[in-house]
């Protein structure tokens, strides 16, 4: 939105498509609030969300909703939509993001809003009186844990390593939270139920015993990754699959920018992603009149 508002802002063509139907992309999966993005404050993504796009409203750059890419070819600067409609531009900046890392086991989508929440803050009063479930070692998860901790009976961390990457003040809360549980050394295998999940089969890597334990809320947070399968062999990407820019957000191909999370692994924020979009514009602007 960013980089479209400002390609608007320079007098450039633009069009910004999304394959959502309304635009957001996480921030309309943010239950939290938003109070570190200078200049507004937030209840929440979708109020941000609402704030930007009430920003746009009557500029004159096109929007295409429901409008998902399938195919690039970045070296032409053609994009092509699963519609069958193609467009080819003078320019390109992506701006595709992350999605949630997915344990990609059984019983992972058939219990999906029927056991497995997606959101702590969001869900927390579904797991009153239950025991609850956290996969992960991160910040999320811990934060996650003391959130359902508030609510469930019983709250377990799952976390396939010893060690943890969640801050220290974290991993400090929910040692001494009486509720929570922590098991490492653990892979969650399988998801096991009826209608709802009622249990989950774990596995201890140290002594490669299988457990079943009766969790009837699990809360999946192992970590985002970046959507570009479609860029793949086209521009260079990290080990990881992120997009690798220059200071400039220019990708390896030349026109071809990269902006927010799709392109910063290591800084993913509201404020980066925003000002990522308007470096990129300002960028295809002064290089497109020279
Ligand atoms: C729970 C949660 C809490 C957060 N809290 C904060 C916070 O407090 N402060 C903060 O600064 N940041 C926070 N963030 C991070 C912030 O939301 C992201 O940094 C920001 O949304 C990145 O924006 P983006 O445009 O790069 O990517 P995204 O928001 O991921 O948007 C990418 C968009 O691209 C679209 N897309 C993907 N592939 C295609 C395709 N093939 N065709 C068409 N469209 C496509 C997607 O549908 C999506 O709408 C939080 C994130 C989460 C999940």
């Amino acid at each position: 939105l960013s980089a479209a508002l400002w390609s608007d802002e320079l007098g450039l063509k633009t069009l910004l498509l999304e394959e959502n139907a309304e635009l957001g992309g996480q921030l309309l999966r943010t239950y939290n609030a938003i109070e570190n993005h200078l200049g507004t404050q937030a209840k929440n993504g979708r109020e941000l969300r609402d704030i930007f796009v009430k920003q746009i409203e009557d500029r004159s750059f096109t929007i295409k909703l429901s409008s998902a890419v399938s195919e690039v070819d970045l070296e032409n600067k053609t994009i092509l939509q699963t519609s069958g409609e193609r467009f080819s531009a003078r320019a390109l900046i992506l701006a595709t993001g992350v999605r949630r890392r997915k344990l990609n086991i059984e019983g992972e989508e058939k219990f999906k809003n029927k056991g497995i929440i997606e959101s702590g803050k969001r869900d927390q009063d579904s797991v009153r009186g239950k025991n609850a479930a956290v996969v992960g070692g991160g910040d999320a998860a811990f934060e996650n844990a003391l959130i359902l901790a508030k609510r469930a009976k019983s709250v377990v961390l799952i976390h396939r390593q010893k060690d943890f990457r969640a801050r220290a003040e974290f991993i400090e809360q929910t040692k001494n939270n009486p509720k929570i549980k922590i098991l490492t050394d653990s892979v969650v295998q399988k998801f096991i139920g009826g209608e709802h999940l009622e249990t989950v089969k774990i596995k201890n890597s140290q002594t490669n015993k299988t457990q079943v334990f009766p969790f009837e809320a699990v809360l999946i947070r192992i970590g985002v990754e970046p959507n570009t399968e479609l860029f793949r062999g086209q521009i260079d990407l990290d080990e990881n699959g992120y997009i690798k820019i220059d200071q400039t957000c220019e990708t390896s191909v030349k026109e071809i920018f990269a902006v927010g999370d799709v392109a910063n692994p290591l800084a993913p924020t509201v404020s980066s992603a925003v000002g990522m979009g308007a470096a990129a514009a300002k960028i295809i602007f002064s290089k497109l009149i020279s």
